[in-house]
């Protein structure tokens, strides 16, 4: 049974170009950068190396990028770091239903430290209003937190005229591009953002590597101390390997991207329209054009999502049903929820999410199975 992977927006297997370009910087160049020998001057000029090609990816300058652990960490350090450096100018922060946990969770956690918290609504496609985010500002607005595009139903938000009213207010204005980044442009002045999370494993490099754009000159100061690296911004020892991958992989990204695009925007809609002509009950869940090239959102009306992705699996295909995140959890996705899909249908959602992998046979081969599978958990149901 030939195996196919459509779930690159929970991860992405390395690059082999930057599994390769890593490998060495896991043995042979094994040095501290803080270190003032040649062993760590090497490691140092890695890390610069890294530095500048993620910077390019994103227009940013070199001293603008700090490494992270990865999305999560990056916007946990863009929000408070906001948040803290701002707190005599004000406590507001708005936000929107549909960001993925780790922007929600921490405006949460920031609500119990005194920080009022505006989470705007999504229409039905998954998207927010920039006249909403501009009636939302209050005098005591400190950051707009929204993100590129969605990890569940790919629905590509308004940035650059979201950060056009930041920008007018004078109010700080951060987008997690975790899932934009490579798929389509990312650019911090064309999305007129302060702060910019990405993350390696989305785009071909391994897990626990990332990095935030934070825009010279801005309010925003560190929360953690330590050693004075990424010029105190985020201290600690370097992930040399993965800063590495990091770099390698923004370049490949970025390279390839509008190759890429087109590619997957021909396998998508492919995926699309043969499912939808083929099985009945279902709808695509997301914006129709406003989408990441590489997203599609299924609901299958009286499926449960779970034992769907139980029996495609069986089948030899990774799929998953709301978040990577939620996988395992009964609940459905608070993103299907925040667009008004009902509960029970939000349970039967299938997110298939393409990859520098997948070819036309992958999406052929989906498209033949699926009403079989269908067929057999839907006693009953007709297909056209
Ligand atoms: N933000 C978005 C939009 C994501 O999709 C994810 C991961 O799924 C994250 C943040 C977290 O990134 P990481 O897994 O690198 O912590």
């Amino acid at each position: 049974m030939s195996k196919i992977y459509f779930d690159h927006s929970a991860t992405t297997p390395v690059h082999p170009d930057v599994a390769q370009e890593m490998f060495r910087y896991v043995t042979g160049i094994f040095g501290n950068p803080s270190s003032i020998h040649s062993f760590g001057r090497e490691a140092k000029r890695a890390v610069n190396g890294a530095r500048a090609k993620v910077a390019v990816s994103i227009g940013a300058k070199k001293e603008e990028v700090v490494f992270t652990s990865g999305g999560t960490e990056s916007d946990h350090l863009a929000i408070k770091g906001a948040a803290y450096a701002n707190r005599k100018k004000g406590n507001h922060i708005i936000t929107t239903a549909v960001e993925h946990h780790a922007v929600l969770h921490t405006c949460k956690a920031l609500e119990k430290e005194g920080f009022e918290i505006t989470v705007l609504p999504v229409d039905a496609y998954g998207m927010v209003s920039p006249r909403d985010v501009a009636d939302a500002v209050k005098d005591n607005t400190v950051l707009i937190t929204v993100m590129h595009a969605n990890n569940e139903v790919g629905t590509i938000q308004p940035i650059p005229e979201i950060g056009e009213i930041a920008r007018e207010k004078g109010i700080l204005f951060h987008t997690d591009a975790v899932q934009s980044m490579g798929k389509i442009p990312v650019n911090v002045s064309e999305l007129k953002t302060d702060l910019l999370s990405i993350s390696g494993h989305k785009i071909n490099a391994p897990k626990g590597i990332g990095a935030l754009y934070i825009k010279q000159g801005i309010n925003w100061r560190p929360y953690n101390f330590g050693g004075g690296q990424e010029r105190e911004r985020r201290p600690g020892t370097e992930n040399v390997p993965g800063i590495v991958a990091l770099g390698k992989a923004a370049e490949i990204a970025v390279r390839n991207l509008e190759e890429e695009n087109s590619r997957l925007t021909i396998l998508r809609d492919k995926l699309i329209k043969g499912i939808t002509e083929s099985i009945d009950h279902v709808e695509l869940c997301g914006h129709p054009i406003r989408r990441l090239p590489n997203n599609v959102n299924f609901i299958f009306e009286f499926i449960d999502g779970g034992t769907m992705l139980l029996n495609l699996d069986m089948h030899g295909v990774a799929a998953s049903s709301g978040s990577a995140c939620n996988t395992g959890s009964v609940d459905p996705s608070h993103v299907l929820l925040a667009m008004g899909v009902p509960r029970t249908a939000a349970l039967g959602s299938l997110r298939l999410t393409l990859g520098r992998g997948n070819t036309e046979k992958d999406v052929d081969e989906f498209i033949n199975m699926m009403p079989r599978i269908i067929e057999k958990l839907r006693p009953g149901a007709s297909f056209g």
